[in-house]
This record gives C-alpha cells, structure tokens and sequence, in this order.
C-alpha cells in the first residue's frame, strides 16, 4: 500500500520551482485519476480535479495545495562558463552558498560557487553573499556551452533528496507538496456528500496567482488552502516570543495571516470537529505569512476559505522537516470538517 510518507517522498523529490511545476503536476496526475472524473490542466498549469459527491447536496467545495517552490532562474552567463541566477520565490539566500542543485528540465547537477576559506579575505566571511554574487557551476568550460546546456530562463532547485530521519521526514519543498501530498489522500476517499473539486495550484510562491484563476473557474461556496508552514520552535533570542507553530502538535489552522483573516464561524467550525474527534491542532501565530487564501477569499462575489498547515521546521530552504503524524492528522480533520459542513449546517455567508 502506498503510504502518505510514500507519496510525500515521490512529490518532494519532483523539481518544480515557481511557472517550472510540469514534473510535479506528471507525478500527482497518476496518483488521483482513478478516484477523480479526467483531471485537467488550465491556461495557467493549475492541476484541476472534480470528484463527483454522493448527490446529496449542491454545494461546492473546492481545495487547494500549491505545486510550486521557491527555487532560482538563469539570468546569464559568466566568461568561464558558469551561470548567473536570480531567485524564484523567497528563498533564504545566505544559505546559498556551496549547495548542490538540479538544472532544467534534464536535471543537470550543480554546484553553486562558493570563494575557497583560504582566498576569502576577512570582511567576506563574516556578510553572506547576496544571490546576484553567487554563481552556478554546471561543469561547462565556455560561456557558449553553458549557453546551450542552460540557456536564461532555466529553472533551477535544491538537489536535495527525501529520507526518514529519526521521527521526521527531511526533504525539500514540503511547502507545498506536503498540501499536495494531503489534497491527494482527500480526493482518494470515499466520495463527499457533494462535489469537491481539488486544485493543485501554480506560482503561489511569486504571488498567489495560480489559485485565483482556479477559484474563478471553480466557483465555490467554500474553499480550503493546504499548506505546508514553518515551524520555527527553536530556541529564541527572546524567551517572550511564541513559535508560529511547532511540529508534532498537529495540524496550523490560520485565523488570520498577512493575505486574509478567517471568518470566525469557518474557524469555529475547524476547532469544534477537531475537538469532537480528538485531533491535535493548533492555532498559527497570526499575522505570518499568506498564502493562496489571500487570492482565492477575494474571487467573484467573495469565497469564504481557510487555511490548515502542516507546520515545516527550515521551511523555504534546501531541506525541511515534518511529522508524518501532523500530516495524517491534517488528512483527518479536513475530511471530516469537510463532510460536516452541511451536516452542521453552517451558513456560509455572514451575519
Ligand atoms: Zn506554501
């Protein structure tokens, strides 16, 4: 049987920086197409699959997961041979240096530069090297074969390779493919008592653009934003700061974040089915961060939506790490905070 670490592994290793997801959208297609009617790829390269429900409510319901991670962009060439990049996403640049990588759709390996300790003079060591210093050493000796081999506009992403590690999993990208991840296992169960439509959405990381045309097309009455976020419950300067959210303790699910604010009954809602069944969760620190909610809430006439995470320690850097236990747990409530809406009857609109 194919385990959520399984999939996790597969969807975490496919290279798919921010406009680049087509390796992330051919690894997730055959994993839904059995349980979902023929998915289909829209105009901007959202994965868009409906899952037909039991026929006994009309509502709309759509889930998202974004496909895209941050990553880096050829922008040029150097005289020798290397190549010039800028960055796809925020991506934590003073980690940079010394990192391998994948290059292009061929998935070349490189190097990304770093000056040998004994040639840095003093100053340097101590400051980061901001993107536009670094650059990528794909083993070409001219400026004419790098241009062939990687010519601007290719994409490039963290080389890292997924692994069990102690109680977590480590790899790269998890915001969002651990989403992506969950959005697979919600459209793998038993049919809802209305239609659900999943959206594997792209360039959430440059601007939460893929999301609003699927919200567009989709029309819901509700949507839900899975996502991967960061855990940054590590020691702290200042004891008095709480943690945005901390792994193992279930799934984030956001009141508020710098894209939009929850409306309090959909919210309601979440914290009462994970208190009726038993599901650890926890409420992210509000004001952080923003994701696809920001875009799909203001769609149309307006869509109530929310946004439940599975909280990522080093998130946006070359490897992360998650509890599978916080993304089981994450499946859970969204399916049955899903099957409950109209058996709650909750009022979708404001009062
Ligand atoms: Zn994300």
């Amino acid at each position: 049987m194919t385990t959520l670490t399984d999939r996790l592994g597969i969807l975490s290793n496919a290279p798919g920086s921010s406009g680049n997801e087509s390796a992330v959208r051919r690894a997730i297609r055959p994993m839904i197409e059995q349980h979902v009617d023929a998915p289909h790829v829209d105009g901007v390269g959202n994965l868009i699959a409906r899952k037909a429900g039991n026929g006994t409510s009309s509502l709309r319901v759509l889930i998202t997961a974004h496909m895209d991670e941050v990553g880096l962009m050829v922008v040029g060439h150097t005289g020798d041979g290397d190549l010039r990049v800028g960055t796809v996403g925020s991506i934590a640049e003073r980690l940079l240096p010394g990192l391998t990588v994948t290059v292009g759709e061929e998935a070349m390996p490189g190097v990304i530069g770093v000056q040998a300790i004994h040639r840095a003079n003093k100053g340097s060591l101590d400051k980061a090297p901001g993107v536009d210093q670094l650059t990528v050493d794909i083993g070409a000796s001219s400026k004419d074969e790098a241009k062939r081999l990687a010519p601007v506009g290719t994409p490039i992403v963290f080389s890292t390779q997924f692994e069990k590690m102690g109680n977590v999993c480590a790899g790269k990208a998890f915001d969002d493919r651990a989403g992506c991840t969950a959005l697979v296992a919600l459209l793998g169960g038993q049919p809802f008592p209305f239609e659900v439509t999943g959206a594997f959405t792209v360039q959430e990381e440059v601007g939460l653009r893929g999301a609003r045309v699927a919200a567009y097309t989709v029309a819901p009455d509700i949507a839900i934003v899975l996502e991967g976020t960061l855990a940054d419950d590590l020691p702290k300067e200042d004891s008095d700061v709480s943690s945005t959210t901390t792994l193992g303790s279930g799934p984030a699910i956001t009141a508020m974040d710098r894209s939009y604010i929850t409306p309090p009954w959909l919210l309601r809602h979440f914290i009462q089915v994970a208190e009726d069944e038993g599901i650890p969760y926890q409420i992210k620190q509000p004001g952080i961060g923003g994701t696809d909610a920001g875009s799909i809430h203001q769609t149309r006439a307006g869509v109530p939506t929310i946004t439940v995470a599975v909280p990522c320690r080093y998130i946006h850097s070359p490897i992360s790490l998650i509890r599978e236990s916080d993304l089981a747990a994450l499946v859970r409530l969204v399916d049955v905070a899903v099957r409950r809406i109209t058996a709650d009857g909750l009022p979708l609109q404001h009062t």
